[in-house]
């Protein structure tokens, strides 16, 4: 039994890798090589799709039946485009599938609005991959390689929370097993949707924004995968953000908790909830280069041994500095503390950096303007507040002085935290 399962692969592919025909070509090549594995294919929605479907939603909201058809008639065109551009036999079929999903969103946005914003969102948003995986299916089938399509809705079941979707994971499981598991057996390669599930009565939920590499992680959880692989446009996780960096390292291993603590400080690399799954069941993940699978990418995994890595820099820009200071110059105490953090937890603002000292307490956060104001309107009854603007805080994991020099040229330190793994400064 677990020699049949630890088989299982998952593959990964976002919206950017489909976007064109030729980039769908190669994510054929990429499936078409593992063709000897049981390979489960997650894919989101075609390029900026999820994007336009938010848009036909808001019109919606907002009584602009007009717009909003306009922009539903500009993205059935494109996803008509698309198809003719990777499939030939059975065009006309899948012609008739595009017109089928865009009449539910005609039928949806002519009724009277009766639900939350949030149903509508996802009975609408959740159709892009919908649409993506039924044309790259039907594309993989002419070319040759035999695959099922797969209704993740039918598998992945969740609450009703919608926009953010919690999974209900035993039911999900037999579904899984039940449906999911036998194609592959069967050496089928499963192509389903990221980035979406249903309620128990088939109501569209979609998993939150990018949420297509968690589908991914929870499937590996689900078929006890051997690894999970997101394919991305770039060869491989890196030191630091290349656009605010130049010539960060390439990262070729790095653990769950690592990639974790980089979140934490703000970095955009793979979400805390896509690694849990894996996690659990210590399914690696590996990220790779779609335009050249041959490039070995990053290992995220769980290992005994201690890996060496480079200094991992995040920079956070827009940062505020509040310096809340006693009135009467008496101490801060724990008494203290705890009203000002409920302070911020009611203004809803999340602190990035804290310190405090005998008679003030200093929290850097992101710049949200109207939180901000009401935090200090709730401070401002017990505290002096000085308030810095326009700072950038600064974090590195496994610093060197070396690094430290180089990216701190020029830069003035207001405040410094450190711990024998991590430094961060708030700096102007
Ligand atoms: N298509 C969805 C989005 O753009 C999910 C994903 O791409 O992961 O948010
Ligand atoms: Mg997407």
């Amino acid at each position: 039994m677990f020699a049949n399962n630890c088989m299982i692969k998952i593959y990964k592919f976002g919206g950017a890798s489909i976007e064109s025909s030729e980039r769908v070509v190669q994510v054929a090549k990429i499936i078409e090589q593992a063709l000897d594995q049981k390979l489960c294919v997650v894919i989101s929605a075609l390029g900026k799709t999820t994007n336009a479907l938010e848009e036909i939603v808001f019109s919606y909201i907002e009584n602009k039946l007009d717009v909003a058809k306009e922009k539903t008639l500009i993205l059935k065109e494109k996803h008509n485009q698309y198809a003719s551009s990777l499939v030939s036999k059975e065009i006309s079929m899948i012609q008739e599938f595009i017109e089928d999903v865009f009449s539910t969103i005609y039928t949806i946005i002519e009724e009277p609005k009766e639900k939350e914003a949030a149903y509508y969102y996802d009975q609408i948003v959740s159709l892009g991959e919908i649409l993506s995986t039924r044309i790259i299916a039907q594309h993989l089938t002419e070319n040759e390689i035999p695959n099922v399509w797969v209704d993740i809705r039918e598998i992945l079941k969740t609450d009703n929370t919608y926009k953010d979707g919690v999974i209900f994971w035993e039911e999900s499981l037999v579904n899984a097993l039940k449906e999911i598991k036998p194609l592959l057996d069967k050496k089928h390669v499963v192509i389903t949707q990221g980035f979406i599930g249903s309620t128990f009565d088939m109501q569209n939920v979609t998993l939150g924004r990018e949420g297509s590499d968690y589908t991914g992680a929870v499937l590996a959880n689900l078929l006890d995968a051997k690894s999970l692989t997101i394919w991305k446009d770039v060869p491989s996780l890196l030191s630091a953000d290349p656009k605010i960096f130049p010539n960060p390292t390439p990262i070729e291993e790095i653990t769950y908790h690592e990639v974790i603590e980089m979140a934490y400080y703000g970095a955009q690399v793979i979400h805390p909830k896509t690694i849990k799954p894996l996690q659990n069941k210590s399914i690696p993940l590996y990220v790779k280069c779609f335009l050249d699978e041959k490039l070995p990418g990053t290992k995220i995994y769980n290992t005994p041994q201690k890996i060496s890595y480079p200094p991992l820099m995040v920079l956070k820009t827009k940062q505020v500095l509040l310096e809340v200071t006693t009135k009467d110059y008496s101490f801060i105490t724990e008494k203290n503390l705890s009203s000002i953090y409920a302070y911020f937890y009611e203004s809803k603002l999340k602190i990035n950096l804290i310190q405090n000292a005998a008679i003030s307490f200093v929290a850097c956060v992101d710049t949200h303007e109207e939180k901000l104001q009401h935090l200090m309107k709730l401070l401002q009854t017990e505290y002096e507040i000085k308030r810095h603007d326009d700072l950038f805080l600064f974090t590195v994991r496994h610093y060197t002085q070396h690094a430290l020099k180089e990216e701190l040229k020029n830069r003035k330190v207001l405040l410094t935290q450190k711990t024998p793994e991590t430094i961060q400064l708030v700096v102007q």
